[in-house]
């Protein structure tokens, strides 16, 4: 192409491309990268931007589960303040999860009055999850249309009442029903038979052992049980339980289509380390004890891990008090994502372009956002300015979201993005993102080692 059409030329001497650290110049037009070259290949462009010795060039990152809440409980988070924390994060894209808003994704109508609330309100690309609730077979197809990425269901009570849990029949049904249509299946696997009623008070190893690592395990089980007999392609949401690994990892060599994520707190944080009355590192399924964080870490090395992303669900500052039984269930970590992930990664020796790939390149692919995750000719022009080696010290009142509430609170973290453009432009405070839809990408790769 001829250079002088670029709008836009990114230097950096140090980049991630194509999975690996290394210089290069980033040509832009009309909002797409057009060419990735040499970074002294002296691209030419109405403006050109040479990043500092310090910072390194990312592709914006992607995070697929982000709970917005809005409308109906946009005392929670909403989308400017969300959106605004994404950015802030080097987050250029957000998939939303059904739930916690009101009405919750469950059909068609419900998508509108999402899309109706949050146009014109976001500062980053923002796409939605349906759901798969208890009645609502014959919603999936109409909302896999409307463009949803996919469903997201619960195998035990959500926590609010109008998003309430698929039993086995119905999970099966639902199943059945995404599979006609090829759609994709994200799962909160924790199952309610091996789950205790927390006890009162303050200490957390009475709300840890509540919730044992075999409530993972069980309910994963009978998902990847419904996943075979029905060939739907299924995602296992936030895992926190290494333990699970192994069968996840023996289904995918029968052939069954699963990915799993993990999320940033369960990878920087051990339930050891967690102070009695610290509700604010109160989620579900909990954080477990440092053995099972390093084994974790294992699993995302090995591959058996496919992506890192937040679980980014807030609420008010004072539902998060009380105590572990009481609290709100959820951690706030859309901004603080990729810090907090490369502060635990980089004393392990993890390459700074892996950690990208967890939180960009594969849950892009995981919700088939061929346009996102990666600097390369045919994408958006999503990337972040990041400096790896730079360290400031999280305080939960300056963070965008809605509500001042951070278990990385007073944390020094390691590596801080200092700008981040979508689609070629600077992310300023303007509400610049575009709602996207399934239908808008042509189909990605999906996620899962049987079809790579
Ligand atoms: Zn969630």
């Amino acid at each position: 192409m001829s250079a002088a059409n670029l709008d836009l030329v990114v230097r950096a001497r140090r980049a991630v491309v194509g999975g690996t650290l290394r210089p290069c110049s980033v040509g832009v037009r009309a909002g797409r990268i057009v060419t990735v070259e040499a970074y002294g290949a002296g691209l030419d462009a109405a403006e050109i931007i040479d990043l500092a010795a310090d910072e390194v060039l990312l592709p914006g990152l992607v995070d697929t589960h982000v709970h917005v809440n809005e409308p109906g409980r946009t005392q929670w988070e909403g989308f400017a303040t969300a959106t605004a924390a994404a950015a802030a994060g080097g987050v250029t894209t957000i998939v939303d999860m059904p739930l916690n808003s009101i009405p919750p994704t469950c059909d068609v109508s419900a998508l509108e009055v999402k899309r109706e609330s949050a146009r014109g309100r976001c500062q980053v690309d923002v796409g939605f999850w349906g759901g798969a609730i208890p009645g609502n077979a014959a919603d999936l197809r109409p909302l896999h249309e409307a463009g949803v990425f996919g469903f997201k269901c619960f195998l035990l009570p959500s926590g609010v009442a109008e998003f309430p849990p698929l039993d086995e029949a119905g999970l099966e049904l639902a199943m059945r029903e995404i599979a006609a249509f090829g759609g994709l299946l994200i799962v909160h696997a924790e199952d309610a038979g091996e789950i205790a009623e927390a006890p009162p008070g303050p200490g957390y190893a009475g709300f840890l052992r509540s919730r044992p690592p075999a409530a993972e395990q069980r309910a994963i089980e009978t998902l990847l049980g419904a996943a075979a007999r029905t060939g739907a392609r299924v995602h296992v949401l936030h895992l926190s339980s290494a333990a699970a690994l192994p069968a996840i990892g023996a289904a995918r060599d029968r052939g069954v289509r699963v990915s799993v994520e993990t999320c940033p707190h369960y990878l920087s944080f051990a339930a050891e380390e967690i102070p009695d009355g610290a509700t604010w590192f109160k989620c579900c399924p909990p954080i477990r004890d440092g053995a099972n964080r390093d084994a974790l870490w294992r699993g995302l090395l090995a591959g058996q891990v496919d992506c890192v992303v937040s679980d980014h669900s807030p609420c008010t500052a004072e539902l998060k008090t009380g105590d572990f039984a009481g609290a709100w269930g959820g951690i706030a970590s859309l901004q603080l994502g990729l810090s907090a992930v490369w502060t635990a990664a980089r004393p392990r020796g993890v390459p700074l372009a892996e950690v990208v790939g967890w939180m960009s390149a594969r849950p892009a692919a995981l919700a088939g956002l061929a346009r996102k995750g990666a600097l390369a000719a045919g994408r958006d022009a999503d990337m972040c300015a990041f400096a790896p080696e730079d360290s400031f010290v999280v305080d939960a009142a300056a963070l965008r979201h809605r509500n001042a509430v951070s278990a990385y609170h007073r944390k020094r973290l390691t590596g801080l993005v200092r700008r981040t453009w979508l689609r070629g432009r600077l992310v300023d405070g303007e509400p610049a993102g575009r709602l996207l839809g399934r239908t808008d990408e042509p189909a990605g790769r999906p996620l899962g080692r049987t079809e790579s």
